[in-house]
């Protein structure tokens, strides 16, 4: 029987497929476009081991040499998040999400700093959000998990979660039981039935810090795409910004190609992980007040200088209806595209103003 991680790297395999197909103009790592201008030379790599996704880096760099130590460094740092946010596997010596998974209603567990400040960073989104993005739906997240898994493998027998079994789970939410002890390091699971789901988050905060630390190492150009999560370090350095595209959720060609310079480009959407049961689609992003997964949109964009920020509010936007979804990108200071059920389609001014079509 397949593992449902075989099932991630399958589908991970077949994006990353897709994409290469997508990229035949750039260079994979090892051969180089030489920018006149600043003397610099594009190389890229890609990876399939991180955040059970495609990751694509992009880097100018002098030399060969430089860039293969840069890339290789950005994709050790990414995997250091992985590990640490991962809620389906253990590594030796490391206490990661799943360890405080596991000691729910036992004990605090001493955590890396990195887990510690994305929890609190989670909470304070929490608070933005009124709940929509909660880190704490564990229990609930994990049945719809278990179920799109099973219908994934066998789709003649693919069925819905009970109502039943989703509302006794969703007793076990409460964000005040994530229990943080900033000076001791530890983060609690006050109820036994309680688990942390990050990822609403953890791609988005990892490629972040990633590219923060990389900027301070050196690096002034380089876009980090982790699963589509996308950041860019500065602009291209022919002076010209990094294009991004959004994708259709509809498939085929890209929505919009974006003109992006120190942005984050982050999309929440239903084409991204779903299964089918009696011919009707169920995504992964589930609205915690309907318990069943958000039926505003079929994809939220959000471009945000901080990508953590732009990562928690896709969640929490595609869980909104309209007024409200746009009353918090307002709040919140971010600018979106919103594709909704029907297609239409609505965009904030600032949005807008980054079109390249
Ligand atoms: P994203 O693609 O960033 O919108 O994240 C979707 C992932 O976040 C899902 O696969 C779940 O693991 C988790 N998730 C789904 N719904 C929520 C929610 N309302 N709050 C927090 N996490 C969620
Ligand atoms: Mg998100």
């Amino acid at each position: 029987m397949k593992t449902s991680l075989d099932h991630r790297a399958a589908r991970g395999l077949k994006k990353l497929a897709a994409l290469l197909l997508l990229l035949p103009l750039l260079c994979a790592c090892g051969c180089a476009l030489v920018d006149g201008a600043s003397g610099l030379s594009r190389y890229q790599a890609s990876y399939l081991d991180v955040f059970d996704t495609a990751t694509i880096l992009t880097v100018y760099a002098p030399d060969e040499a430089q860039a293969d130590a840069w890339l290789e460094e950005t994709h050790a740092l990414l995997l250091q998040y992985h590990r640490l946010y991962d809620i389906y596997n253990s590594y030796d010596g490391l206490s990661n999400a799943r360890t405080v998974n596991e000691n729910a209603g036992v004990a605090p567990v001493r955590a890396d700093t990195a887990l510690v400040e994305l929890v609190l960073y989670a909470k304070d989104m929490y608070a933005l959000t009124g709940g929509r993005m909660n880190i704490a739906l564990g229990s609930v997240l994990s049945i719809w998990h278990e179920y799109r898994e099973a219908g994934l493998e066998n789709p003649d027998g693919a069925q819905l979660p009970p109502m039943e079994a989703l509302e006794e789970a969703a007793r076990h939410a409460d964000i005040e039981d994530v229990v943080v002890d900033e000076a001791a390091g530890t983060i609690y699971l006050a109820d036994p039935k309680m688990s942390l789901d990050l990822g609403a988050i953890a791609k988005g905060y990892a490629a972040q810090k990633v590219a923060n630390e990389m900027e301070k190492r050196g690096v002034s150009s380089m876009l980090l795409s982790v699963g589509g999560n996308v950041v860019a370090i500065g602009a291209r350095t022919d002076g010209k910004d990094w294009k991004v595209e959004v994708q259709s959720p509809y498939g085929g060609e890209a929505l919009y190609l974006l003109n992006v310079n120190g942005l984050s480009v982050v999309t929440s959407g239903s084409y991204q992980r779903y299964y089918t049961v009696d011919g009707a689609r169920y995504h992964h992003i589930i609205d915690p007040a309907t318990l069943m997964p958000a039926l505003y949109y079929d994809s939220v964009t959000v471009l945000s200088a901080d990508s953590s920020l732009a990562d928690a509010l896709s969640t929490a936007l595609f869980c909104l209806p309209p007024e409200e979804s746009q009353a918090l990108a307002t709040r919140a200071g971010v600018d979106v595209l919103w594709v909704a059920t029907d297609g239409a389609q609505t965009m904030t001014e600032g949005f807008r103003a980054k079109l390249t079509n």
